[in-house]
């Protein structure tokens, strides 16, 4: 039996009742992750790990009691680094914690480790990193997805039963994707983001990984709710979760928008995602194809205001008041420019020059006030399509399976393209959801389910019915002597 592996919230019940003693899945997943390290491909799935954390208390009560849980490392956590990926932040110690991390440990979940990640979540095959790649737990040649690719290989790879993530623009939906896991991205304002360092405020937000996807609510429910110090976190009810997974898709009506099924979509992600329609309508649910005519323009929009926003968050890092500091810098100037020179990779550079042009006097209307149009536009397709009794969206995550290591880090338009399908999503604000739906020669395949602002249960509901009609696509082998089993 794998401990690690599914029903949560089974687990932490006999945790609670004693029937499982505490640290018992901590320390296995710390097992699975030294045997998966000592492998002959080595996964990079953590940035930092606790090696004690079998020995970390919390509270017995909780509903993650004993459940260990991986963090991606752009938010804040004590006791561990926050490095987002990044060199300029490789020092540096957070004095505070997230919320979203309170809330795990709230629940008596034990934190076992910091995942890797593209730096400041910028990209989509953990190839950004400064402390290098981390590869795909089905096929050590090829990449995990991004930015949240060290949370979805964890998960994948049996070291940790859920994991947390960020997505901006798909990066914990294109991972799941790519690793054959769930994974959930809420409504704007429904997890908080205080502790999470920022990217592009208005999109990022905090994210569910898990093996199934009653884990992926079980820890969204966690995560889901109210904080003051998150201004734009939303003071609403959050709808019980975990039972909306029981509640089955007769008469839910599925919208299958046309621009996501484009020409050029690789034949067996086609397939799979037909596949997938087909077992909705077996369970009931209703087809009906539908339009979203600025889909077009959503990736354009967000590569101009993505970067616009990064390039504003980022100031922040100088040299002067915490992260890495030059220390050759002579003049006021220099440190700022060593500092950030020797501090920043490749991406998070061209993000800083693409923003700092975008938002630049003379150039603002004809780039960030369009794309603020466009992005507009995206929302309204949604609104439309939702308030004309589509209930849920199914779409492909992504257009292809996971690519290799390598193959995109030198054309970053191809990189951005891989989020084609996801950052729509995160332009409206609304919840979207990745669910395996079946393997490509050896390799997961993701479809996204999208809802309305706040109905986070309705995706839960459908994502459930899927998994039950498709099953799970399993887990990929566990190098030898494996401690997972
Ligand atoms: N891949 C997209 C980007 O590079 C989205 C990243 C994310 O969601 N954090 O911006």
């Amino acid at each position: 039996m794998k401990v690690n592996a599914g029903g949560v919230a089974e687990r932490a019940a006999e945790v609670r009742d004693g029937s499982l003693a505490w640290g018992s899945m901590a320390a296995q997943a710390l097992e699975a992750h030294g045997t998966w390290e000592r492998g002959a491909a080595p996964l990079n799935a953590f940035i930092a790990v606790d090696a004690n954390a079998d020995r970390q208390r919390g509270p017995r009560d909780g509903p993650l009691a004993g459940i260990p849980v991986a963090v991606k490392d752009n938010l804040a956590t004590a006791g561990f680094p926050t490095t987002c990926g990044s060199r300029i932040l490789e020092e540096f110690r957070s004095p505070y914690e997230a919320t979203a991390v309170r809330r795990l440990r709230g629940a008596g979940a034990v934190i076992v480790g910091k995942t890797n990640m593209d730096e400041f979540a910028m990209g989509s095959s953990t190839e950004n990193s400064a402390f290098g790649p981390t590869r795909n737990p089905w096929h050590a040649e090829r990449v995990p997805g991004g930015s949240s690719g060290g949370s979805a290989a964890a998960v994948a790879a049996g070291i940790v039963p859920v994991a947390v993530g960020s997505d901006t623009g798909g990066s914990v939906r294109q991972p799941a994707s790519f690793c054959g896991v769930v994974g959930i991205k809420p409504t704007y304002g429904r997890v908080s983001r205080y502790g999470l360092v920022a990217f592009a405020s208005s999109l990022d937000q905090v994210g569910a990984l898990g093996r199934t996807v009653r884990d992926a609510a079980t820890l969204l429910e966690v995560l889901s709710g109210h904080d003051p110090r998150d201004a734009t976190s939303v003071n609403r009810r959050v709808p019980p979760l975990t039972a909306a997974c029981e509640r089955g898709v007769r008469g839910l009506v599925v919208g299958v928008p046309r621009e996501y099924f484009p020409a050029g979509l690789d034949p067996v992600v086609r397939r799979l995602a037909e596949h997938a329609l087909g077992a909705l309508e077996g369970a009931g649910a209703e087809l009906r194809e539908v339009s979203l005519p600025h889909t077009r323009y959503a990736i354009p929009a967000y590569y101009i205001i993505a970067p616009a926003e990064a390039s504003s968050n980022l100031a922040r890092y100088d040299g002067v008041r915490f992260g890495r500091r030059c220390r050759e810098a002579d003049t006021t100037e220099r440190l700022y420019e060593l500092s950030r020179s020797e501090g920043f990779g490749t991406e998070v550079k061209r993000r800083i020059l693409l923003g700092t042009y975008a938002l630049s006097a003379g150039y603002y209307d004809a780039y960030y006030g369009r794309a603020q149009e466009a992005r507009a536009a995206v929302a309204r397709d949604f609104e439309r399509t939702f308030g004309d009794g589509v209930d849920v969206l199914f779409t492909p995550t992504a257009p292809t399976p996971a690519f290799k290591l390598g193959e995109r880090v030198h054309d970053p338009y191809q990189m951005y393209l891989s989020d084609v399908f996801t950052v729509t999503a995160n332009l409206a604000g609304v919840p979207a959801m990745s669910v395996p739906i079946g393997l490509a020669e050896g390799l997961p395949v993701g479809g996204q389910l999208m809802a309305a602002h706040w109905r986070e249960d309705t995706l839960l509901t459908a994502a459930a019915a899927l998994e039950a009609e498709l099953g799970t696509v399993g887990s990929p082998p566990v190098p030898s002597g494996a401690g997972a089993e």
